[in-house]
Formats: structure tokens, sequence, C-alpha cells
């Protein structure tokens, strides 16, 4: 459940509902928001009643959070979160763009797509040093190797670097370099992951699960959210269908429901949606028609010889195509890139 403090309400008023949570042997999260505080009341609620906290000073309402997900809910946070990296707010007006690279492959190849998705007017340059394969047979990355490039990469060119991790004990080695940790689809799930990243305090994607259901996506946010990371994004990025034509089928409503349900911005994957790079671009456009605050794009200088997903990804030319069409649309929705 979450209480709400009158507007104007103490600083000592909001304290002793914090201390009649801890009290009662819950976890209390304090959502401050322009108008009014809201202190979230976390753990079994059936085992409380709202009269507890009516009665005390300050408050204004006590409300059941209908939805399993509590910290997630619009309920609890209503306006939109907004994550800040390297000079771009995330969740805010503009729509922003994380593109590079499915892997970190060589120096050279990092850099060329570093400086190419630079130039285009990215902030945030994707690659993955720990690659999670269908197959063991496929290429896995450069591990540490592959870290230690995108630190470099990233220090020559000023871009903030998201890359994934897929296993809790990488998380404080992956979070030496990374500005956003990505927890891959394939780990939506993994709670022990889960935990650790929560426990970084870094920003973290999380994509949604081929399989998940939206609602199962923001249970694993809350997952996050309760261990006190609130900067935490979501990122829809194609789930399986019966459809062959493409890897994935997008969710496109997926967009505008996670906008209403939740104040945490919302990613679009195209690359791993499509399969192939022709389609792209429109995804792209249809994303932030229905209200994505950014997308994720796959960029290779050589897509013929990447070592993963080189047929979704674009080459720099190509990119540079899309953000000027996604420009035009994300300005014909109120959006500015
Ligand atoms: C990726 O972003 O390269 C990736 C592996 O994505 P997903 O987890 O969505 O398959
Ligand atoms: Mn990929």
């Amino acid at each position: 459940m979450i209480v709400v403090m009158r507007r104007g309400a103490s600083e000592e008023q909001v304290q002793a509902v914090v201390e009649k949570v801890k009290e009662l042997g819950f976890r209390s999260h304090l959502s401050v928001g322009e108008e009014r505080t809201i202190i979230g009341v976390i753990g079994d609620e059936r085992r409380v009643s709202e009269g507890v906290f009516r009665v005390m000073e300050g408050v204004e309402k006590v409300v059941r959070i209908l939805h399993p997900f509590k910290l997630a809910s619009r309920d609890f946070h209503p306006h939109d979160t907004i994550v800040p990296i390297n000079g771009v707010s995330i969740g805010d007006r503009p729509v922003v763009l994380m593109a590079g690279p499915c892997a970190v492959e060589s120096r050279e190849q990092l850099l060329e797509t570093a400086l190419a998705v630079k130039e285009a007017g990215v902030h945030i340059l994707r690659a993955g040093a720990f690659k999670p394969r269908t197959s063991p047979y496929s290429f896995q990355g450069l591990g540490e190797k592959g870290l230690e490039l995108l630190a470099e990469v990233k220090e020559e060119t000023g871009l903030a670097v998201i890359t994934e991790v897929m296993a809790p004990e990488q998380v404080p080695l992956v979070a030496q370099c990374a500005d956003i940790l990505q927890v891959g689809t394939r780990n939506m799930q993994n709670y022990n992951l889960l935990h650790a990243v929560g426990e970084s305090g870094k920003p973290v994607l999380l994509k949604r699960g081929m399989m998940s259901t939206m609602e199962e996506l923001l249970m694993s946010a809350e997952y996050i959210l309760s261990h006190g990371n609130y900067r935490v994004m979501l990122c829809e990025r194609g789930i399986r269908t019966f459809e062959p034509y493409t890897r994935n089928t997008l969710d496109i409503s997926a967009v505008p429901v996670l906008k209403q349900l939740t104040h945490l911005p919302v990613i679009v994957d195209p690359s791993h949606a499509a399969g192939n790079w022709e389609w792209v671009t429109p995804l792209s456009m249809a994303a932030v028609a229905a209200g994505a605050d950014g997308l994720l794009v796959e960029v290779h200088p050589h897509p013929d010889k990447a070592l993963s997903d080189g047929p979704q990804s674009l080459r720099p030319e190509r990119f540079k195509e899309l953000v000027e069409k996604v420009r035009a649309v994300a300005q014909a929705v109120g959006r500015s890139l």
C-alpha cells in the first residue's frame, strides 16, 4: 500500500510514518514529489490495515495498490522517472539513442562504430563483452578484454556505455566500465542477477524476456527497485510468436501499455525484434510514434563480417538515415531528438 502525505506535510510527520512502517516489520520506500511525498509500504500488506496510517498526522490517504508490482507502478510514483546519463535525460522529452555493434569484436571495429554513431548524434554506445548466445559454438564475446576495449573507446570518444552483465559475480567488474548495466532477455528472471544489479545502484536496462508478459517484466523490475535502485529502464525487444518472417515480433502495444502502468522509461530494441536490418528503421519509427523514450539499435561497419547479429545490423550510413526519419517522427509526436 502507499501512504500519501498531505501537501506541505512536515519532515517529522513523514519520518513518523517511516518509523511506523519499520515498527510493523515492513520496508518503506519514499517518493518525494514536488507536491507531495508518497511512502510505499513494502511487504505482505495483508498483515496491516489502512487505518494504522490513516490516523497519523500529515497523512492524506492510504491506498492499496492493486497491481502486483508496487514500486514500479504509477500509483506509487505518478511522475515519469528520468534517468540522466552522460548529459542526456532518459524518460524526458528527448528520444535517446543507444547504438553500436552487437558485440565488441576488436578495437578497430568498436572505435569505428563508436565514431560513426557519435557523428549521427548518439550519446550512448552499446556493445556486448559477455554475450548470451543460443549456441555454445557461437562467438561468446571477448569477456574482460571486451570490457577493457569498451573502457578505452569510452575514454577516447566521450560516449557513455551500455553493456550486458550475465551473472551476479560479474556485476562489480562490468559496473566499472558501464554507465548502464544491460540485463538480457534470457536473464530477465535471473533473480540473483536482479538482486545484484539492484544492489549495484547503477542504471539498469532490463530487457523483456522473449516469452514473458508485461506483468512479468514489471515484477522483475520490482526486484531491482526493491533493492533501492530506482534507475531502471524497461526494454521491449520482441517476443516469440507463431510468425517466422521476423526473428521476434515487436510488441508495439507494450510501449503505451507500459507507459501507462509504470513511471519507468521504456526503450525499444528494433534490431533483435526484426532480425533483419531492412525492418529496423520502420520499427524504430513506429516505436517512437507509440511513445518510446529511446531506441537500442545495432550498428556495424561491416555487417557481412560481424561475429554476431550481422543480418540485423545497420551500416553507419543507413543508421544516419534512421536517425533522420526517427527525428521527424519524434517531432511529430512532440518529442525531440
Ligand atoms: C543484445 O542486446 O545484444 C542481446 C543479446 O539482446 P537480447 O537479450 O534482447 O537478445
Ligand atoms: Mn545482438
